[in-house]
């Protein structure tokens, strides 16, 4: 029995890994964490790192889909050495634009004899599997087109049918590879039947573009979805045929939903695109999802640089990864705490009054943006900041009113500078109050809410004279 390996050791010097999505959807949470892992393996060994459009299937791709990719890659900061946009000798990039290279692979495959053309048609191939599973078979391709002689297969063209190219696979081969992530697999090819390389239309089929290009741009490592574990012989059986070096595979875990179902829509927000319209930051996305299904002891946020150094093949989880809100909210929080005032005023200008000085603007961002997780959040500090007057609740009016006349007019009389404690002290003076006694009815007037930023920040964000304003009607 034969036996089929890749290079199991295969230094990771100057690896090269690739991202190769099929522009059918948005670019959802598990592709994207796909995506940051092979730019870092890449990176973490001053390899290169590829990006290939898997359109070969013209009806399930979408031109807006492909700009919304490289757009969210982008964003996220995941930059190709080589791509769209970024075309070197190796390319095109675009499955779309390769289809006389792989013409010219089926010819040589055709006349080698590796493949053959099948004509069943969809109903026959339904009705076989249909009766392989009924005797408890695993369906699988009956092999109906193996063997046509010359003349039936005339008579079948003759008949205006159009045939798949499938592709012949040897019997009584053990086909083994060493993943990544699972270690030793071991395959039979004859559990493997004949597949589909070209559809009846003359495109390439997944198995085969995918494999065939990976060789032809020197790929040397794959990290891709565990989906993709079960198509790996077939895959290193067609580079074998072709004398085509086939790259090291690692299957990553599937990212689950809290529920343990796999992360969907209904899930929440799952795409790139979502989050970053609502304000997440791609160094939270990233950082979160560095830590999604690969173990490391580092709790910092890291930048792309320091996530590469940190990047390790070894420590990517054979099981499940579970997707958690709540964390990515953590590290979002960690990232708007790292923002520079400059990055916290981008972040934000689409809320910010239009009109408002700068200065004011500087002081309401290092007022909110502690407080604040997302821009949503910061929505009613621009009003509570920049819109007069407020409304209070009618309980606490009531806890505001029963402080009394003479603890605001004394607290309106301290706050020419914004300093609260300056303004309690003299509230305190004439009240006796303290701690939230003393606090709570200040911080009502000012903000009309119980909560929020600090007070200091927040009264220096105020207009001028506006302080004294609030605490004046209660005077
Ligand atoms: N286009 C395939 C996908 O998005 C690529 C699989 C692979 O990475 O090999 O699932
Ligand atoms: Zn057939």
């Amino acid at each position: 029995m034969a036996v089929l390996d890749t290079r199991a050791d295969a230094p990771f010097d100057g690896a090269a890994t690739r991202f190769a999505p099929s522009p059918s959807g948005q670019l959802h949470l598990g592709n994207a964490r796909t995506a940051l892992f092979n730019y870092l393996l890449a990176r973490r060994c001053g390899g290169r790192f590829v990006l290939r459009i898997e359109d070969s299937d013209a009806g399930r791709t979408r031109s807006e889909h492909v700009e919304g990719l490289l757009a969210d890659l982008r964003w996220l900061g995941l930059n190709w050495d080589a791509g769209p946009g970024r075309e070197d000798t190796r390319g095109p990039y675009f499955q779309s634009a390769r289809a006389q290279f792989y013409a010219h692979l089926f010819a040589r495959l055709q006349g080698a004899q590796a493949v053959y053309p099948c004509y069943c048609t969809t109903l026959e191939l339904e009705a076989a599997r249909r009766a392989q599973r009924a005797s408890g078979r695993p369906p699988r391709y009956a092999g109906t087109c193996r063997d046509l002689s010359a003349a039936q297969r005339e008579r079948k063209e003759a008949q205006g049918l159009k045939p798949t190219l499938r592709f012949r696979v040897p019997t009584g081969q053990r086909i083994e590879f060493t993943d990544l992530v699972h270690g030793r697999q071991s395959f039979l090819s004859d559990d493997i039947g004949d597949f589909v390389i070209q559809r009846a239309d003359g495109t390439a089929a997944f198995f085969f573009c995918n494999a065939v290009d990976d060789a032809s741009m020197g790929i040397t490592h794959v990290l891709r979805g565990e989906d993709h574990l079960a198509n790996t012989p077939r895959q290193l059986l067609i580079l074998a045929a072709l004398e085509m070096p086939a790259p090291r595979y690692g299957h990553i875990s599937l990212i689950l939903a809290p529920d343990g179902t796999p992360l969907s829509k209904r899930h929440g927000a799952t795409s790139v695109r979502e989050f970053r319209e609502r304000g997440y930051r791609p160094e939270a996305l990233l950082n979160y999802l560095f830590r999604l299904g690969h173990a490391t002891a580092e709790h910092a946020l890291l930048d792309l640089p320091a996530l590469a150094a940190a990047f390790d093949s070894n420590h990517l989880s054979r099981s499940s990864a579970h997707y958690d809100e709540q964390q990515l909210r953590v590290w979002q929080k960690t990232a708007v705490h790292h923002l520079t005032p400059v990055q916290a005023r981008e972040w934000l200008a689409p809320l910010l009054p239009p009109g408002a000085a700068p200065a004011q603007i500087e002081a309401f961002l290092a007022a909110v943006v502690p407080n604040v997780i997302l821009p949503e959040d910061a929505v009613q500090w621009v009003g509570i900041v920049f819109d007069q007057p407020l409304t209070l609740a009618p309980q606490d009016e009531q806890l505001v009113r029963e402080a009394g006349r003479a603890f605001f007019a004394a607290a309106a009389a301290a706050a020419a500078q914004p300093d609260p404690v300056a303004i309690a002290a003299a509230a305190r003076a004439v009240s006796g109050r303290k701690g939230a006694q003393l606090y709570l009815p200040l911080r009502l007037a000012l903000t009309g809410c119980r909560h929020g930023p600090e007070l200091g920040p927040l009264l220096k964000a105020l207009p001028t004279g506006e302080a004294e304003r609030r605490l004046s009607r209660f005077a």
